[in-house]
């Protein structure tokens, strides 16, 4: 399952960020393009790792297909105890495959989490790692400013994915994201709703800007057999 990341690693996240910010120096023209670009690539990231996420079989055999399939309330002691026992079992990687497989049949579990749950994850595992590696290579190169402003946008722009896909699927959302679906620089729930209606296309959850180029990728996938619907569900 998805889990809040600690504070220190939140903390030292925005230290890191702003101190790229600093070694970005002061905005130009160039800075516009860089933050097209920087959004567009987080865009096409959230999408990739989507469609990966989506069809990536589960380890079979450890009960997975037996939470996913389980009739009734995810609230009782019964169901409780099964999800105490199998999570054990499987990589803290293999639950967050789980989770966007248990994403399809329970779409608005998603948007219930909380803002620090829904972006912990990807801290941890991607924006962290990401912004440190930029703060030492600001130090060894000379990056123009304009690419360290870009792969900042890219940076704040992968992070929040889960939380963009979460406010998809939930009617209440602050004014910035309304505001920013009137300007396209979110997609529509509309328009997430393509996904949801085959689970085929359309993965990325943004701007929804990179789904043309995503949607080739699943159809080569497909194709080539490295994606099968097998991997949808767990068994
Ligand atoms: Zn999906
Ligand atoms: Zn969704």
């Amino acid at each position: 399952m998805m889990k809040a990341a600690p504070l220190p690693a939140i903390i030292l996240f925005m230290l890191s960020l702003v101190l790229n910010l600093w070694f970005a120096g002061a905005p130009d023209w160039r800075w516009v393009p860089a933050a097209a670009g920087g959004w567009y690539i987080a865009d096409l990231l959230s999408g990739l790792t989507h469609m990966y996420m989506d069809y990536r079989p589960c380890t079979p055999g450890v009960g997975l297909d037996e939470m996913f399939h389980y009739s009734g309330s995810r609230e009782s002691a019964e169901y409780l105890a099964l999800r105490d026992r199998v999570l054990p079992r499987i990589s803290p990687f293999e639950r967050l495959v789980y989770d966007f497989k248990n994403h399809h049949p329970r779409p608005e579990a998603l948007g219930r989490r909380s803002f620090m749950v829904q972006i912990g994850s990807t801290i941890l595992l991607v924006s962290l790692p990401f912004s440190i590696l930029l703060n030492l290579l600001c130090l060894m190169l000379a990056l123009p400013g304009w690419l360290i402003a870009g792969a900042v946008v890219l940076t704040i722009g992968g992070t929040l994915a889960q939380y963009f896909h979460g406010t998809l699927h939930r009617p209440d959302n602050p004014w910035i994201v309304r505001t920013m679906r009137r300007i396209g620089l979110l997609m529509t729930p509309e328009a997430h709703a393509l996904h949801h209606a085959s689970l085929r296309r359309d993965f990325a959850t943004n701007t929804g800007w990179s789904n043309p180029l995503v949607n080739a990728v699943f159809r080569v996938a497909t194709r080539r057999g490295w994606l099968t619907e097998a991997g949808l569900e767990p068994r």
